[in-house]
């Protein structure tokens, strides 16, 4: 890892019910995280209200999946950035694969939402990644600064941002980049944006591995210098696995 704080996010999906819900929290709250990493939980929006009342906040912040691209109004089914913020949710996921690729969400879109969310007060975990195709016919890179110029093209202040590099054919596979391939491109992606927005943002800016992370694979990826952390799909939705995710860097 770099010399930014160490950063945890657990992606719970479309996955839970009340009685889940309850039960992650239970394990969760008898957890221990190390005070100097920074835990983020995101819930599907229905169950924040729980998990908001009920989550230990010594240990865990919450975090949205998603939200609007614009303030409120008209947009039947959607949540906004300032309506998370009036709720005091600090954090949301954008650009998720699965929006960008289910949703039809584009470089231009997700960035757009995210200079929003950063405007209405939240801080955003900004997904980034290409497919196994586009790997495996050289296109990556390429790829990769599509979705990075993008969102250098329209965020302004960069501090409560967190870049989330995550390999659409590692996410939710069981397929996990080994911690090689992984630095690859976390060190392309530091490189690129020193480049764009120069060594003082770049300095802090958190670049976590998402895509099949588990409590067996965590320690050697978190050893990898430009790995600042993880966002956790699968293994979040289980309390002890999860903790031990948050306890790899130590
Ligand atoms: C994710 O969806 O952000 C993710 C990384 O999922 P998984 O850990 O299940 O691969």
């Amino acid at each position: 890892a770099s010399n930014a704080k160490f950063f945890v996010g657990g992606n719970w999906k479309c996955n839970g019910s009340v009685a889940s819900v309850r039960t992650l929290v239970d394990e969760l709250n008898s957890g221990s995280v190390p005070s100097g990493v920074e835990v983020v939980c995101a819930p599907p929006f229905i169950y924040i209200d729980y998990v908001m009342q009920h989550l230990d906040k010594d240990k865990y912040q919450l975090s949205a999946q998603n939200c609007w691209i614009s303030g409120n109004g008209a947009y039947t089914g959607e949540v906004s950035a300032e309506q998370l913020h009036d709720f005091g949710v600090p954090w949301v996921i954008l650009g998720h694969s699965e929006r960008r690729s289910l949703c039809g969400e584009s470089n231009a879109t997700v960035a757009k939402k995210t200079a929003h969310a950063l405007a209405a007060g939240l801080g955003v975990i900004a997904c980034v990644g290409e497919t196994l195709d586009q790997r495996n016919s050289g296109s990556m890179f390429q790829v990769l600064d599509g979705q990075m110029q993008a969102l250098v093209d329209e965020v302004k202040d960069w501090s409560k941002v967190v870049i989330a590099y995550e390999p659409v054919w590692a996410i939710g596979t069981g397929v996990v980049a080994t911690p090689e391939q992984a630095q690859e491109v976390h060190a392309y992606l530091r490189q690129f944006c020193q480049s764009k927005l120069g060594f003082g943002v770049t300095d802090t800016l958190r670049i976590i591995y998402g895509g099949s992370v588990n409590d067996a694979n965590c320690k050697e990826l978190a050893l990898m210098e430009d790995i600042d952390g993880f966002l956790v799909g699968g293994a979040s939705l289980k309390g002890s696995s999860f903790v031990t995710i948050c306890n790899a860097a130590g």
